[in-house]
């Protein structure tokens, strides 16, 4: 009987699966298609900014501490596995015109609180840093030089590379259909191949979370949000930095594509791309930078992030059931906040003391 059995192979899963197995538990882990092809793969890649992970919202000190470990977490894949994830610190624009200028002013004084570092940028010193980039006359800009990017393909395979060498076992094609529950312990699940027991069980199962956590009790409120992608591929990258304008934004990636997101629509569980997202994606890139016209489009994918009601991810033990843990809802920041996901369950699973409390995280039977 394994120590730990994780129910889901994304990001998350993966992370707590390598997190895990490095503190010496043995580990498996069920896919029920195969491993790092949903939401994980589908992600920009964009790491948000860290800063004083002391202070503000259970969110912000999420981000701090991933905003951290993601130069360790790199390093250290990359030593082990051979596989570099393309994580580079490439600073972030964030522009907003009209009604958005309010949300950003906003974001702006969480930064200054939060000890984020950033500067407003005027027209002409747009211009010096990125003249590509042409926003409104009136827009708002600010320089955020601790955003980073990583490739999320390249990552998902250094994890799986890293989670065999620590001897995780992974089983894909094998969806968990039930979890069986006896006075507040759960005693094992069931799977289209059998029945399978371990110590302690992890819900990292992204857009499909909640029907297994119901089963459990909760109602976690998780749902799917479809968010299509385009990629363009240009000579040479025409900006460096990522550009982010309320929901959409362009990643330029050092190989001189560009990638440009993205799209949220509550349409269940319906991938695939549609030309009205597409178009709205294109034009979008198009009036920010100019340039882009010129660029060949080369593909468009989508991915279904889970969306958690109360706006924040699940992170912790469940409530009256103590061997079960949760880990989803982290909606457009699943990728970012992997790394510390990982930890903090990791912190759990082994007894020791969270790096912060998880109050906030936490979930109440439904
Ligand atoms: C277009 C787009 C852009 C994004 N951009 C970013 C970004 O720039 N930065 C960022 O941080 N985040 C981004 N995200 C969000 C991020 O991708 C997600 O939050 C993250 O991938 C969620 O990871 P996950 O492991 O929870 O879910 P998933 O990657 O969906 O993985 C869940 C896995 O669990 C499996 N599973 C489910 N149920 C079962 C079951 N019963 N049995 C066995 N297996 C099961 C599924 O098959 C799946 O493989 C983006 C998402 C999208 C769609």
């Amino acid at each position: 009987m394994h120590d730990v059995l994780i129910i889901g192979g994304g990001v998350i899963g993966l992370s707590i699966a390598y997190e895990a197995a490095g503190r010496g538990q043995s580990v498996v882990l069920l896919e029920q298609q195969q491993l790092g092809q949903e939401a994980s793969w589908a992600g920009a890649g964009i790491v948000p900014p860290g800063g004083d992970a002391r202070t503000g919202t259970a969110v912000h000190r999420l981000q701090s501490g991933a905003n951290r470990l993601w130069p360790l977490l790199s390093e250290e894949l990359r030593e082990r596995t051979g596989i570099d994830n393309g994580y580079f610190r490439c600073g972030g624009l964030n522009v907003a015109d009209g009604e958005r200028c309010a949300e950003l002013q906003a974001q702006i004084e969480e930064w200054r609180r939060c000890g984020v570092e950033h500067e407003l940028l005027d027209a002409a010193a747009l211009r010096r840093v990125e003249p590509q980039i042409a926003p409104g006359t009136d827009s708002l800009v600010c320089r955020v030089p601790g955003v980073a990017q990583i490739r999320n393909p390249r990552h998902l395979k250094a994890l799986i590379s890293g989670c065999v060498q620590r001897g995780v076992e992974l089983r894909t094609g094998e969806p968990v259909r039930r979890i069986h529950r006896r006075d507040g312990t759960v005693e094992g699940v069931s799977t289209t191949s059998g029945r399978l027991s371990a110590g302690q069980y992890v819900v990292a199962g992204g857009a499909w979370s909640g029907e297994l956590l119901s089963q459990c009790g909760f109602d976690a409120g998780i749902v799917p949000v479809r968010g299509q992608i385009v990629l363009l591929a240009t000579g040479s990258s025409p900006f460096r930095h990522i550009v982010e304008c309320g929901p959409r934004y362009l990643v330029p990636r050092p190989d001189g594509r560009v990638l440009i997101g993205s799209t949220e629509e509550w349409v269940g569980y319906n991938k695939g791309t549609t030309s009205a997202g597409v178009q709205g994606l294109l034009q979008f890139a198009m009036g920010l930078a100019p340039s882009l016209a010129e660029a060949r489009f080369e593909q468009s994918w989508s991915g279904l992030r889970p969306h958690a009601g109360r706006g924040t991810p699940f992170v912790g033990r469940l409530p009256e059931c103590d061997n079960l843990l949760v880990a989803t809802g982290h909606f457009r920041g699943g990728l970012s906040l992997s790394p510390i996901t990982a930890r903090l369950i990791g912190q759990l699973l082994t007894g020791e003391p969270t790096d912060f409390s998880l109050d906030e995280l936490g979930l109440s039977p439904g």
